[in-house]
């Protein structure tokens, strides 16, 4: 399908492109990879009557790792899997990018246009909730930041407000030894999720796990931490016995809906399945 008529700006600065989306009251869209946004025009989803291009920003295509992991917004999907310093600053996201999308749509796509986006099967959103990354955005009444908990609101819903651009996504410090697992069902490899768990824990000085973070993608309108499970796995030596108690947690504390995808009874057991295998990859 051709998409809809729309005015095309490119600019300079970031100022100029928070007053050029203010300017018509939620009726301009930014773009950056275009790997959601073009579909969604072509399928009439979005008719924005501006589109603004955020290309030429300064400063929003670098990675820095500092303590933590920091992705400017128009970082792609293909930054990350080059970047061989993330490997260690950050293997789970590594982890998880390597599940986004297809070669094509790696070299364009972009960790904001993806957090904007909001798609409940994607990793990134999954990835910054599981995590407690922070969004930072501008937007015409300055800028502010974000927790990832807070900001998607439902399926394709942020806290975004129509005039606000993501600038930065921050990844606390990953500290060395913690154990992690990322697992993805998908129709195909590089496909949206049909269900997806990450997971971490930090070992305590008496063997057992300690700040577990358990995240589910696929299984909600948008991606969340369990803590009924994170409460199963904190404290206790991570055994067989305890990663399948996780796993029938996981499964007991989501309430997937059916779609034309998968059921939702099938949907509760594989992302069960997901958790008892990233959590597996982690202990060991
Ligand atoms: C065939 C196909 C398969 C795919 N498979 C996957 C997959 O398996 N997993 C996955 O996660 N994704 C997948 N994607 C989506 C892909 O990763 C997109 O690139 C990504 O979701 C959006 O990034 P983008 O830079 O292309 O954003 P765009 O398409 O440019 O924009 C998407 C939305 O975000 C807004 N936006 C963009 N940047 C910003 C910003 N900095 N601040 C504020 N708003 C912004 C836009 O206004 C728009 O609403 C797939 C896409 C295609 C076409």
């Amino acid at each position: 399908m051709k998409l809809p008529a729309f005015e095309y700006a490119c600019p300079a600065t970031l100022a100029e492109a928070v007053s050029l989306l203010a300017a018509r009251d939620g009726d301009a869209k930014a773009i950056a990879g275009g790997q959601s946004l073009v579909p969604m025009m072509a399928f009439r989803v979005a008719s924005p009557s501006l589109v603004v291009d955020l290309r030429r920003l300064p400063g929003l295509k670098e990675i820095k790792i500092d303590g933590g992991v920091r992705l400017g917004a128009l970082v792609r999907w293909r930054d990350i899997l080059d970047d061989a310093r993330l490997a260690r600053a950050h293997p789970l996201l590594v982890a998880a990018v390597n599940h986004v999308a297809h070669y094509q749509i790696r070299n364009r796509g972009t960790v904001g246009g993806s957090i904007a986006h909001a798609d409940p099967a994607a990793e990134m959103p999954g990835i910054v909730v599981a995590c407690d990354a922070e969004i930072a955005v501008t937007g015409k009444a300055g800028a502010r930041v974000i927790a990832a908990k807070d900001f998607f609101l439902g399926a394709l819903t942020t806290a975004l407000a129509p005039d606000e651009i993501i600038t930065e996504i921050r990844f606390p410090a990953w500290p060395t030894g913690r154990r992690f697992g990322f697992q993805e069902f998908a129709l195909r490899r590089g496909d949206f999720a049909i269900a997806a768990a990450a997971v971490f824990y930090d070992i305590d000085a008496s063997g057992r796990a300690a700040n577990a973070h358990v995240g589910v993608i696929g299984v909600g309108d948008r991606p969340m931490r369990l803590p009924a499970v994170e409460a199963v796995l904190n404290g206790a030596r991570v055994d067989g016995d305890l990663i399948a108690r996780a796993a029938a947690a996981t499964s007991a504390a989501v309430e997937p809906q059916d779609d034309i995808h998968a059921s939702a009874a099938y949907r509760r057991s594989l992302v069960g399945t997901m958790v008892e295998r990233a959590l597996g990859a982690a202990a060991a």
